[in-house]
């Protein structure tokens, strides 16, 4: 079952089910929705694990949550692992040093680690929503890789609508294009005129407009949510991570039982909660490192207790999907260390003073987990053309991990780092890394740059993007958002009903 990390206000039950938690995803207060209990997994579970495939052990963890999903679908959920590059292989583990693993969490369908969990997700979400009959609309606002993979995952499921909201230059066109040439007629593609955080107030606008709710409720339309709030998406991101510990057994580079470091580029800190829940189960993590850009939030917690919003602004880094400073998934761990009273006392001082404080106490237990280090693109381009030269590629987000293994790592155990989003979409980055200059290159031009001077091949799903015809090509004004949105739902009505 699953309890809610502020406590509960008496209007919802106090106990949920995960179908419940994954459908209505916000809890009592603004509060998550967390498991009440972690299954625990033993060197017994981790020597078995070592000798089974990625699926097996995923569905071996799902079976050991006890989730309210049948077998059936849960397997049905987890075969779309098989459209990844590698069937048998969908995280494969690189080594890049003598005590340093790559793994390698984008061979999916949109190239960003956030098909790990969206895609088995979208499967389930939509199969509930069926189940119940139910019709659910799901609003997205991303800055470039949580749309893609939202879309991708829902395109052409029944009972399921989307509506993606991204700020008009501030994706790359590899993520524009994923977005705008989506096919599939229960999805919408909005751009808007302004930045990530104006697309985000906007869509929290309406999520808090009476009068949009009651439109919705008035079509029996019911919102649900596919950001890492959900943890539909959090129990896929735990099992990864217990994945890699069994790649490294399989390659005899840990011995059964010995501790490793991970490090993890982090955003909204859901890769890092899965991390932290593998630990809490019983995976061997010695440390589980954070690593940040200059928008350096989490370092600023994890080192001296203090979540501080005050005289602070978004910067831009050429790791965006990093460029956070509400970190939601953060509050899952308050709430395992400290309690809910306590976690709701955090996070309304958040709300009120834009800031709140850890005692020295509860700063040491957070320490016991984490250490965190942040960097900033001048190390990351360094990092890149580094290992490019040695032959291998990693995008902006995955070199800022490079600092935490050179400053974190104290002990000589092998360290996993998680690689979150393929080369490709961050192309111009990488080519300005790779030549060292820094001209202002197109996608389509960089991608080629890269391919010719490294020779990599660029996968199908990318280079077609650009021969494809762009469908939605709104841009929009934040005001007509609503006017969009309903538009769009009286479109998809009408042609069911026919
Ligand atoms: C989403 C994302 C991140 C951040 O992950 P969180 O789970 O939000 O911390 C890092 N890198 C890439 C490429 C991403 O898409």
């Amino acid at each position: 079952m699953f309890i809610e990390t502020r406590g509960n206000d008496g209007q919802r039950p106090n106990k949920v089910p995960f179908s419940f938690a994954i459908l209505n995803p916000s809890a009592s207060f603004g509060g998550l929705y967390v498991p009440e209990n972690l299954p625990k997994i033993d060197t017994t579970f981790l020597e078995k694990a070592s000798k089974k495939s990625y699926k097996e052990i995923t569905l071996d963890i799902l079976r050991l949550f006890n989730i309210d999903i049948e077998e059936e679908v849960m397997q049905k959920a987890v075969a779309l692992y098989d459209t990844f590059d590698d069937a048998s292989e969908p995280t494969p583990l690189s080594q890049i040093e003598e005590d340093l693993f790559v793994n390698e969490l984008y061979h999916g369908p949109t190239r960003a680690f956030k098909d790990m969990a969206l895609q088995p997700f979208g499967y389930i979400l939509s199969h509930l929503a069926q189940k119940l009959n139910e019709q659910y609309l799901i609003l997205a606002a991303t800055s470039g890789d949580t749309g893609p993979a939202t879309l991708d995952t829902f395109a052409n499921k029944p009972n399921i609508k989307v509506v993606c909201l991204y700020p008009d230059g501030g994706t790359s066109d590899v993520q524009r294009l994923q977005m705008t040439t989506q096919k599939s007629p229960n999805l919408k593609i909005i751009g808007i005129h302004g930045n990530f955080d104006d697309a985000q107030n906007a869509l929290k606008s309406l999520l808090a407009s009476p009068s949009f709710k009651e439109t919705l409720n008035a079509k029996e339309i019911k919102l649900s949510a596919a950001n890492s709030v959900n943890f539909g998406r959090i129990i896929f991101q735990i099992i990864y991570h217990i994945y890699a510990y069994v790649a490294l057994l399989k390659k005899d580079k840990v011995e059964l039982g010995k501790p490793f470091y991970t490090i993890i580029p982090s955003g909204n800190f859901g890769n890092a909660l899965g991390a932290y829940y593998a630990k809490k189960m019983g995976l061997p993590i010695e440390k589980i490192l954070i690593a940040s850009n200059i928008n350096n939030i989490l370092t600023d917690l994890i080192t001296t207790g203090v979540y501080d919003l005050r005289n602070r602004s978004l910067l831009q880094t050429t790791s965006p999907a990093m460029d956070i400073l509400i970190s939601s998934n953060v509050e899952r761990v308050l709430f395992d260390k400290f309690g809910a009273a306590r976690t709701k006392e955090l996070m309304d001082s958040l709300k009120e003073n834009k800031f709140y404080t850890l005692s020295k106490e509860e700063l040491a237990q957070l320490q016991e987990d984490f250490e965190a280090v942040y960097s900033d693109d001048a190390f990351g381009k360094e990092q890149i053309k580094h290992y490019a030269d040695q032959g291998y590629i990693m995008d902006p987000h995955t070199a800022t991990c490079l600092k935490a293994y050179k400053e974190l790592k104290a002990k000589p155990l092998p360290c996993v780092l998680c690689s979150t989003a393929e080369w490709t979409k961050f192309a111009p980055t990488m080519f300005n890394a790779i030549q060292q200059n820094s001209v202002k290159y197109s996608d389509k031009e960089a991608l080629e740059g890269i391919s010719k001077a490294l020779h990599v091949k660029i996968p199908e799903c990318i280079s077609t993007l650009f021969n494809e015809p762009v469908i939605h090509n709104k841009i929009v004004e934040k005001e007509s958002i609503e006017a969009e949105i309903f538009d769009f739902l009286n479109l998809t009505c009408k042609k069911e009903c026919q």
